[in-house]
């Protein structure tokens, strides 16, 4: 029946191509060419990424500005293929404030043989995390970020997606301090190798399990945490290298040569690499983290810059089974005073795809894949709004106090 189901929306789909043509028109931001539904106007390149170029518009349907995605032939090798794939199936189900939403899915190709490109539109924030880290931001906005990565990454743990390559560029904010995760990190079958693209991947937020290739739980994504909020306080990044190698001696330099029993859990060749590696005693989070990087100009801010020193002691630890883990950093004092139930445990999403991250297929198979993929969305959603939750901040606000604009950030939102 599904399969039926299936090619009736495939043909439906391909028997309304003319119509179709005439919804599209084409624009030049930088070196592409992004051709989109009419209703998007006044596009203006914000950001790029691996997978290609975003840019802001206007929806002239929904009345808001939106963010759009150009993923430009993404089935052209496994690596794009599964990524956009993945990327698709989990967008459509994962439905959580802290995760970016999708407003739409299109393709201007008419059929499965001119399949080209994919456009993702998106909820639109104001900026990325790399632009917030250069900022001085108190301890309030500070832990205020921390919870809703954290409550982003619980709801994506409870639908039995690890992230693993959480980073700033892949996490965006709003000028009232919201915050959502971008994307879904990497699939259990990732090609970590080479990747068929220039980009440049960033590792620096890597956990010890992912740069020593060891097995992986959870609280593999706390250690991203720590980094970010270690380079919030630092304005720096905490662990800098050109390559694993350089990488890991960032770690052990600062945090110190991890113990033997965190030895024993390395395979043979990678234990014989670190434990030939000069030994480090490391230093303490008083000297890593001292306080004049943090607003302690009151008994307050004191307390809470401590309480900020102490998460970061237990979240940047080399041995992922003595790192605190999400619940008990949600419950942990710098963060629970923003806990509410209804952002920490709402229910995970059910994902469709049991083998999400198994699957291995040609070129021509993933093009149908995702091809069928936005053919269901475009049959399926009319206008479907997924709107954001006011921040707490901005209902502080209306209780009186001053942060219209708490990050104060250029918006692209406004
Ligand atoms: P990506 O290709 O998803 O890695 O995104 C690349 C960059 O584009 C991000 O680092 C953000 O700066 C920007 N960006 C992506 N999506 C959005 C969005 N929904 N709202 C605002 N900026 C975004």
């Amino acid at each position: 029946v599904l399969v039926r189901f299936e090619k009736a929306v495939i043909k439906d789909f391909t028997m309304n191509k003319n119509k179709r043509e005439k919804e599209f028109y084409s624009v030049d931001v930088g070196d592409s060419t992004f051709t989109v539904l009419k209703r998007y106007q006044n596009l203006r390149p914000i950001g790029s990424g691996a997978q290609g170029i975003v840019c802001s518009a206007y929806d002239q349907n929904l009345e808001r500005n939106v963010a759009i995605k150009k993923l430009s032939r993404p089935f052209q090798n496994q690596t794009h293929a599964k990524r956009a794939y993945r990327e698709l199936v989990l967008m459509k189900c994962v439905n959580h404030k802290n995760i970016i939403g999708l407003l739409n899915v299109f393709t201007p190709q008419k059929s499965l043989e001119e399949f080209q490109d994919v456009y993702l539109v998106m909820e639109l924030m104001d900026a990325n995390l790399c632009q917030v880290i250069q900022m001085e931001l108190d301890h309030e906005r500070l832990s205020y970020l921390l919870y809703q990565m954290l409550c982003g990454i619980k709801h994506l743990h409870a639908a039995g997606i690890i992230h693993r390559d959480l980073k700033p560029s892949n996490i965006v904010v709003k000028s009232d301090c919201t915050l959502k995760i971008l994307d879904f990190g990497l699939a259990r079958t990732a090609a970590t190798g080479l990747l068929m693209t220039p980009y440049v991947v960033t590792r620096y937020y890597r956990a010890p399990e992912v740069i020593l290739g060891m097995g992986y739980q959870a609280n593999v994504d706390i250690w991203s945490v720590g980094c970010i909020l270690a380079e919030m306080v630092r304005h720096k990044i905490l662990f800098p290298g050109r390559d694993y190698i350089d990488q890991w001696n960032k770690v052990i330099e600062q945090l110190g040569t991890p113990s033997q029993d965190f030895l024993m859990k390395l395979n043979h060749s990678v234990r014989t690499y670190v434990e030939n590696r000069p030994r480090y005693a490391g230093y303490s989070f008083e000297k890593l983290f001292p306080d004049v990087l943090f607003p302690a100009d009151s008994d307050h801010n004191k307390l809470k810059a401590s309480q900020a020193r102490d998460l970061l002691s237990k979240m940047l630890v080399i041995d992922a089974s003595k790192r605190i883990s999400v619940d008990e950093a949600l419950q942990h004092p710098y963060i629970n005073v923003w806990y509410d139930p209804a952002e920490v445990e709402a229910p995970p999403p059910k994902i469709p795809d049991k083998q999400l991250d198994e699957r291995e297929h040609t070129v021509e198979e993933w093009k149908e894949l995702i091809y069928k993929e936005v053919s269901e969305w475009e049959e399926w959603t009319r206008n479907g709004v997924i709107r954001g939750q006011p921040s707490p901040l901005v209902r502080d606000e209306e209780s009186g106090m001053e942060w219209d604009d708490p990050l104060n950030l250029p918006s692209q939102s406004k």
